[in-house]
């Protein structure tokens, strides 16, 4: 195939990727509720306090723990399992999960997986609730959960969920997990520990989060040609323990691991499996073999696309070695 072809190829391939995805429409209008994000909002200006505490071993100790206990409660829990049933479990383990994932401060699990479906309905286009291709980068990371639209979920979608009253009951009081959070950090390491256990790893989590609805649609690679812009990239898929695995997980949403192949880091499908080898969990969901098959064969042509540059500096080199040709 010549260079000429190739190149061809490639952009018609690119036409055909920005087609897929809605050009954006009329700006939606704004309605930010300041009063209520009040909350959200004096957590990340507590931040500041990091530099008027003691910096002792048991508050870093109790930022990690609490960092990635809660990361894992997100996605293992409020992603894999409440959005997506990526597998089964019985209903104290179910509580136990919307029970970490609430102490995230992200709003309850009702809530939080109503917006995540009606996102993967919607991807990227106008009905979005937070597409960075539709709205920009500002509304997709933060805009959205500030704003008056978010704030009733399409519960209609998530009909499964609210069949449990235990879960409609968290769902209402969904800061419960976080102020008893803040309570334990206080026990075991004192305003250190709350400064760094609560406060930083809070504000730390609501950002690595958010990357995954800004970042992943917008920055990494297209692996699958989905009909969205969902993006894999290693540098979130590393922060939010395998999420950062966003165009596999929208072309293949109901598997309980994002990382589709082994140098795919994703913490919270190594964390599932330990679960489920003691049996707290089980049935967990793998893309089947052609899916597998199709993101090698995809990874080999993206590669073989590249090939026109190699091959023109190769040309180049030929011609400069041998000048008489
Ligand atoms: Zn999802
Ligand atoms: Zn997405």
């Amino acid at each position: 195939m010549s260079t000429t072809t190739l190149i061809a190829d490639r952009s018609e391939k690119l036409e055909t990727r920005r087609s897929q995805v809605a050009a954006p429409t009329k700006r939606r209008t704004r309605r930010y509720q300041w009063l209520r994000a009040l909350p959200f909002l004096m957590l990340h200006v507590a931040v500041v306090t990091v530099f008027l505490v003691p910096v002792t071993v048991t508050a870093v100790a109790l930022f990690f723990a609490t960092f990635v206990l809660r990361t894992f409660g997100l996605t293992g829990g409020y992603h894999r399992y409440f959005s997506h049933r990526a597998y089964k479990t019985g209903r104290v383990m179910q509580f136990i999960l919307a029970w970490i994932g609430c102490s995230a401060l992200q709003k309850g699990p009702i809530w939080w997986a109503a917006h995540h479906r009606k996102h993967h309905r919607e991807s990227d286009q106008p009905d979005d609730v937070h597409s960075p291709v539709q709205d920009g980068f500002w509304w997709s990371h933060i805009g959205w959960i500030l704003d008056e639209s978010s704030e009733q979920a399409p519960v209609e979608l998530v009909k499964d969920l609210t069949k449990y009253p235990e879960l409609v009951w968290l769902d209402r009081h969904y800061w419960l997990p976080g102020v008893v959070l803040a309570v334990l950090c206080w026990l075991i390491g004192g305003w250190s520990g709350v400064v760094w256990g609560f406060v930083l790893s809070t504000v730390c989590l609501y950002h690595t989060t958010f990357m995954v609805n800004s970042v992943c649609h917008l920055f990494g690679r297209r692996r699958f040609e989905t009909p969205d812009q969902s993006r894999n990239n290693l540098f979130v898929a590393l922060l939010t323990m395998g999420e950062g695995w966003h165009n596999n997980h929208h072309y293949y949403q109901s598997s309980a691991n994002q990382g589709f192949y082994w140098w795919e880091v994703d913490f919270t499908y190594y964390i599932l499996k330990g679960l489920s080898a003691v049996g707290l969990i089980w049935n967990l969901r793998k893309p089947p073999e052609r899916v597998l098959k199709l993101g090698l064969q995809k990874d080999r042509e993206q590669k073989n696309r590249l090939q026109p540059t190699d091959v023109a500096a190769q040309d180049k080199l030929a011609e400069a070695t041998n000048p008489a040709t």
